[in-house]
């Protein structure tokens, strides 16, 4: 299991505890105290009641994070991403947990953009948008393969209008808007931090060479 504050992975030790039976069904509480942070873990469990099924899995229909919430532990874009990039990036964020589906359309608009103004394809559907990116081989094969994972995890085939209209709210597929999510920060990396490193790195061998006066480097 890994922890919701700090990604360590532990042993579970489970402390369940049973909240109570209602119309819903069967609500639980499951925690634990992580061994490296020593913060801890909840989720509420809950499904409908099961008399044919004996214990646990009689009533585990959802679970849901709720301390921390779940992609609360992943960290805000990096300072060099574009505001409105990094908003709309921290905003997916702090919403994936409620609203998967608010949280991929948020991830489907960052990655059009990224592909627009930073990758420069041609503004299509999002899908022809990714197909460009990929024939220009301008971005790592493990950057491209997570790319082109998002139209198959995400089943744009299904819904056309991811694509078309990249911002819409619409079904969301398992695991997709982690997914988009985990693509945008290798995304950041390549086009926003990797590149201001590059640059800082530049700036002061610069001022070495001007020390020793010889001439700076050339432009990339
Ligand atoms: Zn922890």
């Amino acid at each position: 299991m890994q922890c919701g504050h700090c990604s360590a992975d532990y042993h579970p030790d489970t402390k369940v505890q049973h909240v109570g039976i209602d119309p819903g069904g069967v609500w639980v509480i499951e925690s634990e105290k992580c061994p490296r942070c020593g913060r801890i873990n909840m989720r509420l469990v809950s499904g409908p009641e099961n008399p044919s099924r004996q214990g646990y899995m009689s009533y585990v229909q959802k679970t849901r994070p709720f301390h921390p919430k779940e992609g609360a532990s992943r960290k805000p874009a990096p300072p060099e991403v574009a505001k409105g990039l990094a908003e709309d990036y921290n905003e997916a964020c702090a919403v994936l947990a409620d609203s998967p589906k608010s949280s991929a359309a948020l991830g489907r608009r960052c990655l059009q953009i990224i592909l627009r103004e930073h990758a420069k394809v041609k503004p299509q559907d999002l899908s022809n948008e990714i197909d460009e990116v990929l024939a220009s081989k301008q971005l790592p094969t493990y950057i491209a393969n997570d790319i082109d994972a998002i139209r198959h995890i995400g089943n744009f085939a299904a819904h056309p209008i991811k694509s078309t209209n990249s911002g819409e709210i619409v079904e969301v597929e398992d695991g997709e808007a982690d997914w988009t999510l985990d693509t945008l920060v290798q995304l950041f990396d390549h086009y926003f931090v990797g590149p201001a490193e590059a640059e800082k790195k530049r700036d002061a061998l610069n001022a070495k060479l001007a020390d020793a006066k010889k001439p700076p480097l050339k432009k990339p």
